[in-house]
């Protein structure tokens, strides 16, 4: 059954075990399998159908209506975040740079300056950036962003 959420799944395993009946006797008396029973009991209220449910509602004294599941809340759409930063300093050697078109751009290098996840640069000490300071995407491999394709290092003026 769908809508109805997994402290249900709880409470007849609970009052099930209370009462003494093996999970194969309670699957006999609502009509289902032993391995669907064991598996809403793990948690998943799917593996029953609906009126398996209201038989279990019934022989328990539960009332469906409060166990209803809310509303599953949207989970947020964002990239997770890199586990390692770059280093935004133009100067640090971590950062390879190399000439395109007459523009001078730096190639991070973030297993140099990012070793173990850390906040700081492994070089120079900078504070190591994990989203493109352009747009704020996640960053990836390479030299430019992605998303708004702006080179993640600028040289310093
Ligand atoms: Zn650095
Ligand atoms: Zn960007």
């Amino acid at each position: 059954m769908k809508g109805i959420n997994s402290e249900f799944c709880a409470r007849v395993r609970q009052l099930r075990r209370d009462n003494g009946i093996s999970q194969s006797e309670l699957a006999s008396a609502i009509g289902c399998k032993q391995s669907a029973i064991s598996m809403f009991e793990k948690g998943d209220p799917t593996k029953l159908s609906d009126d398996a449910v209201e038989r279990l509602a019934e022989r328990f004294s539960l009332k469906i209506e409060n166990y209803r599941s809310e509303k599953p809340a949207l989970p947020a759409r964002q990239a997770p975040m890199p586990s390692r930063g770059f280093c935004p300093n133009s100067a640090c050697p971590t950062n390879k740079a190399y000439e395109v078109e007459g523009h001078v751009l730096y190639l991070p290098d973030r297993l140099r300056a990012d070793p173990a996840g850390g906040k700081f640069c492994a070089f120079c000490g900078e504070v190591l950036e994990r989203r493109c300071t352009n747009c704020g995407a996640p960053v990836h491999d390479g030299a430019i962003c992605s998303f708004c394709a702006s080179p993640y290092i600028v040289a310093d003026c």
